[in-house]
């Protein structure tokens, strides 16, 4: 059987940190399914891109930082609220996997309890490489947020005028 994990988050938006995770499980393993959670959320503060542009960018990033596409799947799926049937909901929407990727604690906690291994990865400059800081820079109209994003993922937040959306549905009326 292929060594498969699944590697599952919010990528809101992908970053270089995630980009360093996905490599790191690739040294581990056949085949990585990166699984685009809360797939049903867009538009929101802490979920401002869709999950079809979070694709988008998935499949830039890896393009940028040269990674073997054949070697990655990218799976949506909306939350279900039900955390303690939620790894089994994910199980049935992407191919046969032994192995799960994260750091989330709930996240390993849940594939844990199911009987899955799970690979944590170190944190990759983790106080700066991460989504939620990016995307505070952005509220704060700092540019910095570019340099934490592969330069396709920067491009398609300019094209989808993502800086200008979460501006917007952080103002009020
Ligand atoms: P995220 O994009 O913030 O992070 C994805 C993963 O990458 C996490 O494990 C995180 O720790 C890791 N990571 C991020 N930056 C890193 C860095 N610099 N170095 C090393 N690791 C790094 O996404 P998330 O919020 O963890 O996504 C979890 C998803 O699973 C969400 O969509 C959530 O809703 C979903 N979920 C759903 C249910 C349910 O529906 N009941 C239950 C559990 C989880």
């Amino acid at each position: 059987m292929v060594l498969r994990g699944v590697f599952p988050g919010r990528f809101q938006p992908i970053h270089w940190g995630h980009v360093k995770v996905i490599e790191w499980a690739l040294q581990r393993l056949d085949e990585l399914v990166i699984v685009v959670g809360s797939a049903q959320e867009s538009h929101t503060l802490s979920n401002p891109f869709t999950a079809g542009e979070r694709i988008e960018m998935i499949r830039a990033a890896l393009e940028d930082a040269g990674i073997d596409r054949s070697r990655v799947l990218i799976v949506p799926l909306a939350d279900i609220y039900m955390n303690a049937v939620w790894v089994r909901y994910l199980a049935m929407n992407v191919p046969r996997f032994r192995y799960a990727i994260a750091r989330n604690p709930l996240v390993v906690r849940l594939f844990k309890e199911c009987g899955y291994e799970v690979l944590i990865p170190p944190p990759f400059e983790r106080g700066k490489l991460s989504s939620t800081n990016i995307r505070k820079m952005m509220l704060m109209g700092s540019d910095e947020w570019r340099s934490l994003v592969p330069p396709s993922v920067a491009k398609i937040i300019d094209e989808i005028r993502g800086v200008e959306r979460l501006r917007e549905v952080a103002g009020r009326d």
